[in-house]
């Protein structure tokens, strides 16, 4: 018998789909009645509320997109006054403002709650002891993870991110059972494990909740593999809430989307057509009952399906395929989010930097690791190697000051960058086959 909180995983589709329309009907009114950004948009479109009469309806709608939040940095998009707005999170590594995103105290009931279902789904229970290892911070990781497993009724750890050989410790210690982390810094802690000779296959560790970032089905076995944890994933972003947006279950057949709170559609990322079930596209998401910041039809970028039938493991939620790739050209590095454009901005401006760059992404063990080859005019490149390693120097801590992870720069000689005729690539993502 699912708890309380997992029976809404189970609902007949009918019963769903009016809980859905109920909630969307609402959330549309609340949005074009309180958020200026919506009437106005709803205005230029001769669009109302009550023109939503059905779930299909959805497609009337105007798309938001990540630019409209940059736009309307910080609260241009809140529907609530400030008084009821009790948290704020920031997304990270954006060009100078990040993205804000407000909650009210029944937004983060509802933020715990889908984390919450997220961690049952994979048999997490209050005997359980877990650690949150996502940072704490304006970043959503640390505190989506820790409050969704405080709902579960699990002994929490906030030990945050980073210092792996503590977290060998309080593992050994505290006999945890289950870590939340980036799949990355896990395998970065198995190899410290490995190094220190600590038995992590031996340890009281069973479950992990990886996130953030895409990972593979490879680097699933070499988790299970090499420590005997049950590896789930979770997805979720900022904008729409947090972690906890999706989930994977036991089936191993993609992320169930707490579809009751955030409702999903694919489009065709290039026309923003609605695609049929089944077919890849992007994914776009509504929050039915966000009430600080609600937004409608976000386009998340992320590229994947949806598979409706029913699933092995008897929920009904919709399922999705895990999240492989973008069809932005947003980098996600260690947990970061990285556009190019962002790093041609502060490149430009050096003296000496001519406009051909590349960032090359590769990974190292579990280390994501960034290169950025920049090409430099002739004559810099004949100066004495002094002036080339300042300015080497120069870029590696504006990198670092802007996006806060350390970036190895290559200056190269006129000519070093492959030239293009058409768009010009400027990432080389050698982690993932795309
Ligand atoms: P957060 O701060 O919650 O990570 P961001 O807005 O910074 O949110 O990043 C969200 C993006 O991270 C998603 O749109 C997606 O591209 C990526 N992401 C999050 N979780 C996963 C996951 N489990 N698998 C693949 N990609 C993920
Ligand atoms: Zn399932």
């Amino acid at each position: 018998m699912p708890s309380f909180l997992s029976q809404k995983d189970y609902l007949d589709r009918k019963e769903l789909s009016a809980i859905q329309l109920e909630r969307l009907q609402r959330i549309v009114r609340h949005a074009y009645e309180h958020s200026p950004f919506y009437t106005k948009a709803f205005d230029a479109m001769g669009l109302k509320p009550e023109d939503i009469r059905a779930l299909d309806d959805i497609v009337k709608l105007p798309f938001t997109q990540k630019t409209d939040l940059r736009d309307n940095y910080p609260y241009g998009l809140n529907a609530v006054p400030r008084s009821e707005i009790v948290r704020l999170h920031a997304s990270s590594g954006t060009t100078g403002k990040p993205i804000v995103v407000s909650y009210t105290r029944d937004d983060l009931e509802t933020w715990s709650e889908t984390a919450a279902r997220c961690f049952l789904m994979g048999g997490v229970t209050p005997d359980d002891v877990a650690v949150i290892s996502y940072g704490y911070s304006l970043f959503t990781g640390g505190m989506g993870a820790h409050q969704g497993m405080e709902r579960v009724g699990a002994t929490v750890i906030p030990q945050g991110g980073g210092n792996s050989e503590k977290l060998l410790m309080l593992i050994q210690d505290l006999q945890i059972t289950v870590i939340c982390c980036t799949p990355s810094f896990f395998v970065h802690l198995m190899e410290v494990a490995g190094k220190v000779g600590f038995d992590l296959k031996g340890s009281s560790l069973r479950h992990g909740f990886f996130g953030a970032e895409p990972w593979t089905d490879e680097m699933r076995r070499h988790i299970e593999e090499g420590t005997g944890i049950i590896a789930h994933d979770i997805f979720g972003l900022s904008e729409i809430m947090g972690p906890g947006v999706a989930g994977g279950c036991d089936a191993h057949a993609g992320l169930h989307i707490f579809e009751d709170h955030y409702y999903p559609e694919i489009v065709d990322p290039a026309t923003g057509v609605a695609l049929p079930p089944g077919e890849e596209g992007e994914l776009v998401l509504t929050t039915l009952d966000k009430w600080a910041m609600p937004l409608l039809r976000y386009r998340t970028h992320d590229i994947t399906r949806l598979h409706y039938e029913p699933c092995s493991c008897g929920r009904t939620l919709v399922r999705m395929d895990p999240i492989r790739r973008r069809s932005d050209d947003m980098l996600i590095i260690r947990g970061v989010n990285l556009f190019p454009s962002q790093v041609e901005a502060l490149l430009l401006p050096i003296k000496g930097i001519v406009p051909h760059y590349e960032l090359v992404v590769t990974r190292t063990g579990a280390m994501d690791d960034l290169e950025i080859r920049v090409e430099v005019t002739p004559e810099l490149f004949g100066d004495q190697v002094s002036v080339l390693e300042a300015l080497q120097k120069e870029i590696s801590s504006k990198i670092k000051g802007m996006i806060g992870i350390n970036a190895r720069v290559s200056l190269v000689e006129p000519g070093a960058i492959a030239r293009s005729d058409g768009k010009t690539r400027h990432v080389i993502d050698k982690r993932f086959n795309k």
